[in-house]
Formats: structure tokens, C-alpha cells, sequence
């Protein structure tokens, strides 16, 4: 759940100008050299762009979409990074019925995949299409970009942002946007006049600036409205719904947790080593 009267202005964004980007990729690298992200079978995609891997997944938390497109006649480059938006009022902790995701005071929305019962709720609510669920393992869980929140809670910038040199700036929201506003302000002619992020979905900690339009680039269209208020909506039709799934989903998540320590605890006692006791 996000925090109850939290400033966001106060809260790290990213600032992504996408005229700056070189496609140059570190940022797909760093990331996954910092979340220890394994490779995956992949291809070349050329559908609305040319990009590889095709999608986000659970070992690739962020890619860096491509198109080209003609301007004067002259052939020019457009990238997209995508990541978690790290939403102000994320959908996603709003329908976890076991609290797994978290609107951090620092910004990012951390997942903890301790709680997590695989119940696939977010992936349903998230309007940018985000977490990826662990389709090849036996006890699957969600995976997503946690905006580097073991880094940015000790003052550091996340992996993406610290590797890229032209594209990523990392600071206050209310400063990002400034700075957006500010380069849009001393070239109109290169900017598109609008940020994405600024008030899609509530707001989010990811601010964009392109020179195409966004849904060229193959941005989504959202609400401007924070999806939480939707999904409450929704909720409200159905009474009594959100506390019957969320009891028996925690419950299930207690057995799950609790098998597992058992196994673990097991597998201990036959190697000869002393069980660690849970906290
Ligand atoms: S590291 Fe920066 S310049 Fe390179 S692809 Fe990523 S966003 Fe673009
Ligand atoms: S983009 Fe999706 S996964 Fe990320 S915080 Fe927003 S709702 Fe959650
Ligand atoms: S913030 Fe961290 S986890 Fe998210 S895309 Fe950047 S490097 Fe990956």
C-alpha cells in the first residue's frame, strides 16, 4: 500500500530523456549485472520496433524499445526505456492481498517476494503491464524492477541510472520535473511539450521526455486518475470479496512459507547442519 499522506515531490524519480538516449544498452546490462538477473532464450523482434528481447520478463526488468522514422528526410533514431513507473498510487500494491508490494518513502515500490502467494493480482492491475510472473520454475513468484531500493536507501542512485552517461538523471520529483519542463522551455523545437509521467496514473516516479509522440514510441495510454481509485470501485460492487480472497490467500501463503521451512529445516537435519531458527 502506498503511505498515507506522502509528499511525492519529495519522493527520487527518474528524469528519462529520450533524445539523450544512444541505445547503447548499459542500462539493460546493469541492471541485470546488479539484480543478478540470468539470461534467457531470446530473439530479434521486429514488430512495432526493433528490439531485443522482445518484452520485459522475469530476467529482464527494464529494455530499451527502438524505431526509426523520417524527419526532413532525413532517417532519425527513437528509443523508449521501459521499467516500473514506481507508480505514487501503485495499482499493484492496491489489489496484493497479502501486502507484497510497497510505496517506499523514498519512491520505489519494493516487491517482497517473501509474502508473495503467486496469486498474479497485480499483473492483472498494473496499467503498464509490469510484473512478469516465473513461469519456468516450480514454485513461481512475480518479478519486477524494485527501482534498486537496497541502493537509493543507502544514498546511492539505482544501477541504470548510475551506468547510463547521457540519458538518466535521478533525483526529487518535484525536481525532475522542473528540469523537464525546463528543457522543454530552451527547445521547443526538439521536445514533444508534454512529460509522460508527471500525471499518468496519479503520477509516477518515472518521468519521461521524448521528441515523438508517446504512442509512437509505444508508450501506453493511462488514466490520469490513480488506478487504486478503480480498483476500490470495483471492489466495492462485490462485498465482502477482498477480505474473503485476502483471508484465504494469506492463509494459503502461511501454509506455503511454512511447508517450505519445513523442507528446508529437513533438508538441514539430514546434511547433519543445525536448523536456523526463523525470525
Ligand atoms: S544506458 Fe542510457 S543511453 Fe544507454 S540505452 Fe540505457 S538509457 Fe539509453
Ligand atoms: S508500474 Fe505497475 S508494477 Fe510498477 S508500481 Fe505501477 S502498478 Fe506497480
Ligand atoms: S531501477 Fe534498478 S531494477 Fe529498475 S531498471 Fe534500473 S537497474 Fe533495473
Amino acid at each position: 500500500m502506498s503511505s498515507e499522506n506522502q509528499d511525492f515531490n519529495k519522493t527520487k524519480a527518474f528524469l528519462i530523456d529520450m533524445t539523450k538516449c544512444t541505445g547503447c544498452r548499459g542500462c539493460q546490462v546493469a541492471c541485470k549485472q546488479w539484480n543478478q538477473l540470468g539470461a534467457e532464450k531470446t530473439e530479434f523482434f521486429t514488430g512495432e520496433g526493433y528490439q531485443n528481447p522482445p518484452l520485459m520478463s522475469e530476467y529482464t526488468f527494464t529494455r530499451i524499445k527502438f524505431r526509426d522514422y523520417e524527419k526532413n528526410g532525413q532517417n532519425e533514431f527513437a528509443f523508449y526505456k521501459e521499467m516500473c513507473m514506481h507508480c505514487n498510487e501503485p495499482a499493484c500494491a492496491s489489489v496484493c492481498p497479502v501486502g507484497a508490494f510497497k510505496k517506499t518513502k523514498e519512491g520505489p515500490v519494493t516487491y517482497d517476494a517473501e509474502r508473495c502467494i503467486g496469486c498474479r493480482f497485480c499483473m492483472v492491475a498494473c496499467p503498464f503491464g509490469v510484473p512478469k510472473y516465473e513461469w519456468s520454475k516450480a514454485l513461481p513468484l512475480v518479478r519486477k524492477c524494485t527501482g534498486c531500493y537496497s541502493r537509493v536507501k543507502e544514498g546511492l542512485k539505482p544501477a541504470c541510472a548510475t551506468t547510463c552517461v547521457s540519458a538518466i538523471t535521478y533525483g526529487n520529483r518535484e525536481d525532475m520535473i522542473k528540469e523537464a519542463n525546463k528543457r522543454i522551455a530552451a527547445r521547443p523545437e526538439k521536445y514533444l511539450k508534454k512529460l509522460y509521467g508527471s500525471e499518468e496514473a496519479g503520477g509516477t516516479s518515472v518521468i519521461y521526455l521524448t521528441a515523438l509522440p508517446f504512442d509512437e514510441l509505444g508508450f501506453k495510454p493511462v488514466t490520469k486518475r490513480p488506478l487504486p481509485s478503480y480498483t476500490w470501485q470495483a471492489l466495492r460492487l462485490v462485498p465482502g470479496i477482498f477480505l474473503t480472497v485476502g483471508g484465504s490467500l494469506s492463509l494459503l501463503s502461511w501454509f506455503n512459507h511454512r511447508k517450505e521451512r519445513i523442507a528446508k529445516e529437513e533438508e538441514q537435519r539430514k546434511s547433519g547442519a543445525t536448523p536456523k531458527e526463523e525470525s
